[in-house]
C-alpha cells in the first residue's frame, strides 16, 4: 500500500475530486485551493475546466466586470461559518445571473454546478494582461506582507504561491498603474478538520478592482528593464550633474528623465524652478500621453524629494525619489496670477480684445505656446498654454467683473 505523501504528490491526472471529497463546511473553496496548488501536469483532468473557470471569474472581479452583491448567511449555516468570523457572502453576478462566490479561501470560486464541458472564454485576460497583472501584484503583495508575520496561515501561504504563479502567466510586473477601487476581503488562515468549531484566524485583504483606466501617474522607470528608478525611503539621495539621468539600481543603465514628468523646469544654469500647481480645475486639458506629478515632499537648496502613492509602484517600498542637482538650487513656484486668482478686471473694451496670460509676468519666458483665449458672455477661457516644465497643458478659466463708475461731479475730472 502506497504512503499518504506518495498518493498526495503523484499524479491525480485520471482522479475524479468533488468538493465532497473533502468532509468540511468549506469544501469546495478548499478543493479548489488544493488543485489549483497542484503543477498543472498533476492536476486532476476533470478539473481542467474548473481552473480555467475560476482563472475566468478572478479575473473579470479583478477588471471590475461583475456585480457584486452582499448576501447575509443565516441560521442553520450561519453557526458554522461564525466561528470562522464569516457572517456573509459575496454573489458575483453577470448581467443579472449569479456565476460565483466570494470565498474566504481562493478569493472567488465558480458555482459547484458549473458544466464541467462548457466553454470557458479566456480571451478577456489576454487583452487586459497588464490591468490584471497590476489588481494581482497588489494583492500578491498584501499576501506576501501578512505571511511574513511567521504566524500560522497555512492556507495563505498556499494561495500566494499560487497567485505568485498566476502573476508569471499574466505577464509578470505591469508597466503601468492603473486606477483602483479597493475592497476588503475576508482570507482565512487555516482550517481545523478536527474541530471545525474552534476560533480561527481571519485577515482582512485589499483587493484592488480595476476602473479601468490607466492611472496618470508618473512613476520613472528603467528604459532598458522595466525596473523602478525610485528608492527606498533611507536610500542614499540621486546625484544629478549637467544632464538629468538616474542610473537604474537592478541593471546600471543610464536613463534620462524628461524633467517636465516631475513638473521641473531648468530657468537658468543654476537655477531649478519646481510648479507648485497640481490637479484641480487649473489642468481643465490632460492630453492623454501625459501624466500628473508625484507629491512633492520637500524642496531645499540644491535638494527635493518625491514619494509616491503605494499603488502607484505595486506596494514596493522603493517609493521615494531624493535628487540632489549639481550646482543649481531647486524653488518651488507658483506660476499663477494672484490678481486674476478669481475674476480678471477688464479695463475697457471688449473682453476678447484682452491679450495677457494668466500667469505670473516674472514666468513669462515659461509659455512654449499661448493657446487662444475664448471669450465668454462672463468669464474668459485661456489656453490650452504650453509652460515649460508641465507635463501637460493648461486652460484656465477666469470670470470677469464689469465695473461701472459713478462719477459724482462730472466736471472734477476736467478740472485738474
Ligand atoms: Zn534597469
Amino acid at each position: 500500500m502506497p504512503r499518504l505523501t506518495d498518493v498526495m504528490n503523484d499524479s491525480w491526472r485520471e482522479v475524479e475530486v468533488t468538493g465532497e471529497s473533502i468532509p468540511h463546511l468549506l469544501h469546495w473553496d478548499l478543493a479548489y485551493l488544493w488543485v489549483l496548488q497542484k503543477p498543472r501536469d498533476l492536476r486532476p483532468k476533470t478539473w481542467e475546466n474548473r481552473v480555467r473557470a475560476w482563472k475566468g471569474l478572478f479575473a473579470r472581479l479583478l477588471l471590475g466586470q461583475l456585480e457584486l452583491s452582499a448576501r447575509a448567511i443565516t441560521d442553520p449555516l450561519l453557526s458554522f461559518t461564525s466561528p470562522y468570523g464569516i457572517s456573509s457572502a459575496l454573489e458575483l453576478k453577470s448581467r443579472g445571473n449569479v456565476v460565483g462566490v466570494s470565498s474566504p479561501i481562493v478569493i472567488c470560486r465558480p458555482l459547484p454546478d458549473l458544466d464541467p464541458a462548457a466553454q470557458v472564454d479566456l480571451t478577456e485576460i489576454e487583452r487586459h494582461k497588464s490591468e490584471l497583472s497590476f489588481c494581482l501584484q497588489l494583492l500578491v503583495g498584501s499576501l506576501r506582507s501578512l505571511t511574513s508575520s511567521g504566524d500560522e496561515r497555512q492556507i495563505q501561504h498556499v494561495l500566494l504561491a499560487v497567485l505568485e504563479s498566476l502573476l508569471q502567466e499574466w505577464g509578470g510586473l505591469a508597466g503601468v498603474s492603473y486606477q483602483t477601487e479597493v475592497r476588503q476581503t475576508a482570507l482565512l488562515r487555516s482550517v481545523s478538520f478536527a474541530d471545525p468549531t474552534q476560533q480561527i484566524g481571519i485577515d482582512q485583504v485589499e483587493l484592488h478592482i480595476s476602473k479601468g483606466l490607466e492611472s496618470k501617474t508618473y512613476v520613472p522607470r528603467c528604459r532598458e528593464c522595466d525596473g523602478l528608478l525610485t528608492r527606498k525611503d533611507d536610500d542614499p539621495q540621486v546625484e544629478v550633474e549637467e544632464r538629468f539621468v538616474i542610473q537604474c539600481p537592478k541593471c546600471s543603465v543610464d536613463n534620462e528623465i524628461d524633467l517636465a514628468r516631475l513638473f521641473l523646469w531648468q530657468r537658468t544654469s543654476h537655477e531649478m524652478i519646481h510648479w507648485t500647481e497640481r490637479r484641480g480645475d487649473l489642468f481643465a486639458t490632460d492630453p492623454t500621453d501625459q501624466y500628473p506629478p508625484a507629491y512633492t515632499l520637500s524642496v531645499q537648496g540644491q535638494f527635493i524629494r518625491f514619494e509616491w502613492a503605494p499603488a502607484d509602484v505595486g506596494n514596493s517600498p522603493s517609493r521615494f525619489l531624493s535628487i540632489k542637482f549639481k550646482d543649481r538650487t531647486v524653488a518651488a513656484k507658483s506660476f499663477r496670477s494672484d490678481a486674476m486668482y478669481d475674476h480678471l478686471l477688464v479695463k475697457g473694451g471688449a473682453h476678447q480684445h484682452f491679450s495677457g496670460l494668466p500667469i505670473r509676468h516674472e514666468f513669462s519666458c515659461s509659455v512654449r505656446n499661448k493657446g487662444n483665449i475664448k471669450a465668454r458672455p462672463d468669464s474668459l477661457v485661456f489656453g490650452p498654454i504650453q509652460l515649460a516644465g508641465l507635463p501637460f497643458r493648461i486652460e484656465v478659466t477666469r470670470g470677469t467683473l464689469s465695473v461701472t463708475v459713478h462719477v459724482p461731479f462730472p466736471n472734477c475730472l476736467d478740472k485738474t
